[in-house]
C-alpha cells in the first residue's frame, strides 16, 4: 500500500516511511492511495476470531509492502497481550440494544493504549531495521503521555521525552508516567501550562539543527499506523452484535478526530455502520460545523472531560480529503482559511456527504454529570466523564428519531473512571479505585525532571540525555 498526503505536495510514501514520518512535509496527513475491502463473508469470518487475529486481518493490507504477515501476527500477539482481558475490547450491555465498548483495558487506563501499544512495536521494529536511533518528543496533557511512556518503555531505539504541565495533571496520569523508571524514559514536568509545553515542543521541531542531530519524531495521533490501529475494534463490536447483515451505530466521545475516524476507515473498508455519532463537550468545533457547514475556531475550555479539550480536530482534514474527491488544491485552499482568519466554509454537496454517515451532537457539564448518575443508577455501572459525553449524545440521537430502536447503539468507553475520581465522585459520590494490579500505583517510586517554562533549558536537557545522535552519526 502506498500513502498519500492530503495537501498534494508531498512525495508518495510506503506504509513504513509513513508511519516513521508522521506529519507529511507539506503539513497534510497521510491516507491510502486507494481504500482495501474486506467481502461479507470475510467480515462475517471474523467473528470467530481473537482481537489480534482481527487485527492482523484488517491492517494486514495496509501494511503490505512493509511487514510480513507473520511480523504483523507477532506484534499484535504481544501488543494485546498487555491488556488486562482476552477480551481487550469487551461489550457490556447498559439498556435494550445500547452497549458500551470498554477500551480502558489497556496498562494506562484509556483507549490510547490500543494504539500506542501497537505503535511502539512497530516502531522499534522499522528503526532497528535500519539501525537508527530516534528521539520521541511530546507534550501530554495526560492520557497521550501516559500510553506512550508505558508502550516504549525499555525499547532500545528510542529515548521519550515527554513534558507535561508542574501540577495540572491527575494524580494517576502522573504517576502513570513518572513510576516508569526505565533508562529511555524521560519525563518533564514544565513549570507553566499543557499550551507552554506544546509551544516549547514546537520551538524544538521549528530548530531544524536540533531535530536532525537528534533525530526528533512524535507520536501524536495524526500518525496513520495509530489511527488505523483503533479501526480493529468497530470490526470486533459490529461482528458481535450481528454485522455485516446488520447496521451497528457507534457514538464516539471526540477530540482530535482520531478515534471517530478509525469508524469512517472501517466504513471504508465495507463494514456496513447505520450512522457514526461525533459526542463532543462544550468544545464543539464539529457540532457548530456539522450545523452550520462553518469551521470555526473559539476559545478551549477547561472541562470535566480533559482529553476532549480541544480545538482543532487535526484528522477531521482526512475525512475532507475524501468528501472533496481527494483535491488537495481544495484541502489547501481550506486550510490557508483556517490560518488566516481561523474558520474555513463547506460547500451543501460536501456537507450533505459528511451528514449522510456522521451525525453529532454537544454535552454540557451538567449532562455529563446528570448522565454519570443515570447510568449508574439504572445499571450500577461507573462511566467515566468522556463515556458519559458519547452515552448522552447516542441517547439524545436516539430519542430524536435520527436512529431506530431495531439497530445496536454502541458508545465507545474510552477511559476507566479510576482515572478520573474527582468528576465520578462529583455526580455519585463514589469514589472509584484503581484495578488491583495498580492500586499501589501513587506510592510506587517516582522520576521526573522539573524545567522552567524555557524551551532552551528544555532543548539542554534532551541533548544531555539522547543517545540518537552519536548512534546515528
Ligand atoms: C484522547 C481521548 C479522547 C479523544 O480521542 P480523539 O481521537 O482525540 O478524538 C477521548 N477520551 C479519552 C479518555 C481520551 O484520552
Amino acid at each position: 500500500m502506498r500513502y498519500i498526503s492530503t495537501r498534494g505536495e508531498a512525495s508518495e510514501l510506503t506504509f513504513e516511511e509513513a508511519t516513521l514520518a508522521g506529519l507529511a512535509r507539506d503539513g497534510g496527513l497521510y491516507v491510502p492511495k486507494s481504500w482495501p475491502t474486506l467481502d461479507k463473508q470475510n467480515i462475517q469470518d471474523l467473528s470467530h476470531l481473537s482481537y489480534a487475529d482481527v487485527a492482523v486481518k484488517v491492517l494486514a493490507p495496509f501494511v503490505a509492502g512493509s511487514l510480513s504477515t507473520d511480523e504483523l501476527a507477532e506484534f499484535c500477539k504481544s501488543a494485546y497481550a498487555t491488556f488486562d482481558t482476552p477480551d481487550v475490547a469487551p461489550l457490556r450491555q447498559i439498556g435494550s440494544n445500547d452497549w458500551v465498548l470498554e477500551l480502558f483495558h489497556g496498562p494506562t487506563l484509556a483507549f490510547k493504549d490500543v494504539a500506542m501499544q501497537f505503535l511502539a512495536r512497530l516502531i522499534d521494529q522499522l528503526l532497528a531495521r535500519r539501525g537508527k536511533r530516534v528521539t520521541i518528543v511530546g507534550a501530554t496533557s495526560g492520557d497521550t503521555g501516559a500510553a506512550a511512556v508505558k508502550a516504549f518503555a525499555g525499547l532500545p531505539s528510542v529515548d521519550v521525552f515527554m513534558l507535561h504541565p508542574k501540577g495540572r495533571v491527575s494524580d494517576v496520569q502522573r504517576c502513570q508516567m513518572t513510576t516508569v523508571l526505565d533508562r529511555n524514559i524521560h519525563n518533564i514536568a514544565v513549570e507553566g501550562t499543557f499550551d507552554d509545553c506544546q509551544t516549547i515542543v514546537k520551538k524544538l521541531f521549528q530548530d531544524l539543527e536540533f531535530r536532525d542531530q537528534y533525530a526528533l519524531s512524535g507520536v501524536n495521533s495524526i500518525n496513520w499506523a495509530r489511527v488505523v490501529a483503533q479501526a480493529v475494534y468497530y470490526f470486533t463490536a459490529a461482528t458481535a452484535l450481528g454485522g455485516p447483515q446488520q447496521a451497528v451505530a457507534f457514538s464516539v466521545p471526540t477530540g482530535n478526530f482520531g478515534d471517530i475516524y478509525a469508524g469512517y476507515i472501517a466504513r471504508q473498508m465495507g463494514l456496513p455502520l447505520a450512522r457514526l455519532m461525533i459526542a463532543t463537550n462544550v468544545n464543539d468545533i464539529l457540532v457548530r460545523t456539522l450545523e452550520s457547514g462553518r469551521y470555526e475556531l473559539h476559545k478551549v475550555m477547561a472541562t470535566q472531560s480533559p482529553s476532549m479539550d480541544i480545538q482543532i480536530a487535526s484528522n477531521f482534514e482526512r475525512l475532507l480529503f475524501d468528501v472533496l474527491d481527494r483535491d488537495p488544491d481544495r484541502i489547501r485552499g481550506l486550510m490557508s482559511d483556517l490560518s488566516s482568519k481561523g474558520r474555513f466554509e463547506l460547500d451543501t454537496d460536501a456537507l450533505e456527504r459528511i451528514r449522510a454517515l456522521f451525525a453529532a451532537g454537544r454535552c454540557s457539564e451538567e449532562q455529563t454529570r446528570a448522565t454519570i448518575k443515570t447510568v449508574y443508577r439504572e445499571s450500577k455501572y461507573i462511566v467515566d466523564p468522556h463515556t458519559a459525553v458519547g452515552i448522552n449524545v447516542a441517547r439524545d440521537l436516539r430519542n430524536r428519531g435520527d436512529i431506530d430502536d431495531t439497530i445496536p447503539l454502541v458508545s465507545l468507553s474510552t477511559a476507566h473512571p479510576a482515572k478520573f475520581p474527582d468528576a465520578i465522585e462529583q455526580a455519585i459520590g463514589v469514589r472509584p479505585a484503581l484495578p488491583d494490579h495498580m492500586s499501589d500505583l501513587l506510592e510506587r517510586e517516582e522520576r521526573c525532571a522539573v524545567l522552567p517554562n524555557d524551551a532552551g533549558e528544555v532543548a539542554r536537557f534532551v541533548a544531555s540525555q539522547a543517545t540518537a545522535a552519536g548512534a546515528n552519526a
